[in-house]
């Protein structure tokens, strides 16, 4: 195959439909000739997944929920039997109970703060163990974050805090594995209409409100988060690590909304 992953095999942890944000990094890493395998969490989505990774050539798929090790160990163990080494995972996962997806941060329980940062930040550095046992230099490891990491936007609550701790995960993950030439960075996406999004409240108003101030004056598509990420997961990203590359059509630059932006 040609282009820019040729030759390249690639784990994608987090596919759940064709509005994943996994779907659309799936695809730009398939165009550009990777070699892909896919966990997915739970049967009942293996009906979904199994067409999406059949369009792209693969019929390597694992089922691997990531709150468990025993589960994590099982799906390398799986990888193992088909590739002798891996060069790029990409984790697009996220996980907290929805009734805190809205109204106040102050509210978290501490039972859902426990879960929320299990499954949204630990996750990863357990992946990252995982998969740098099968890597070799010039491997390299992605996750999703968004702008609530950085600054408050409503309702994203313990999500916010969860992807701030991610994004501090990415930096030490990146100073550890940076020795073996393994790099690790982070895309903080704008809003996409995702299954996990639809948790959130008022997604909509979150959308229009980035669509009407975000430099670009729109919102961005899952096949830009994709093409960002070939530059993270490829050669072109060989000086790269522990970077946080924002594909929010500018969002975060902004400090105040533009006089042309009507109220909303
Ligand atoms: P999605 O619902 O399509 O994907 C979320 C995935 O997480 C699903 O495939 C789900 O099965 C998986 N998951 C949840 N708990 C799991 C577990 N215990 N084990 C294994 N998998 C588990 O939604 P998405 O928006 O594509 O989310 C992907 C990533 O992108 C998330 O980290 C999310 O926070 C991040 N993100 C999303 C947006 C957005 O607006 N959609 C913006 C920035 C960042």
């Amino acid at each position: 195959a040609n282009g820019l992953l040729a030759g390249k095999r690639g784990l994608i942890m987090g596919l759940a439909n064709d509005k994943s944000i996994a779907w659309g990094i799936a695809k730009a890493a398939a165009e550009q000739g990777a070699e892909l395998a896919f966990s997915y969490q739970g049967e009942a989505l293996k009906k979904r997944v199994e067409p999406l990774a059949a369009s792209v050539g693969s019929d390597f798929l694992a089922e691997c929920d990531v709150g468990d090790e025993t589960s994590l160990d099982g799906l390398f163990t799986t990888l193992k039997t088909r590739w002798d080494s891996l060069d790029f995972v990409v984790h697009a996962i996220g996980f907290s109970d929805k009734n805190e997806l809205r109204g106040r941060y102050v509210d978290t329980t501490r039972g859902n703060f426990t879960m929320t940062m299990d499954i949204s930040v630990y996750s990863f550095t357990a992946v990252c163990q995982r998969a740098t046992a099968m890597m070799g230099p010039g491997g390299s490891l992605l996750t999703l974050t968004y702008y609530g990491a950085e600054k408050v936007m409503p309702h994203y609550n313990v999500m916010g805090v969860a992807k701030a701790a991610l994004e501090a995960s990415v930096k030490y993950l990146a100073e550890d594995l940076g020795k073996d030439g393994i790099r690790v960075n982070a895309i903080s996406a704008g809003p996409i209409k995702t299954l996990a999004a639809s948790g959130i409240g008022d997604f909509r108003y979150i959308m229009k409100w980035n669509e009407l101030n975000s430099p670009l004056r729109r919102n961005v598509t899952q096949e830009e988060v994709g093409k960002a990420a070939l530059y993270l997961l490829s050669d072109l990203g060989s000086g790269t690590t522990g970077e946080n590359l924002h594909v929010d059509a500018g969002y975060h630059v902004v400090g105040m909304k533009a006089v042309d932006a009507p109220d909303i």
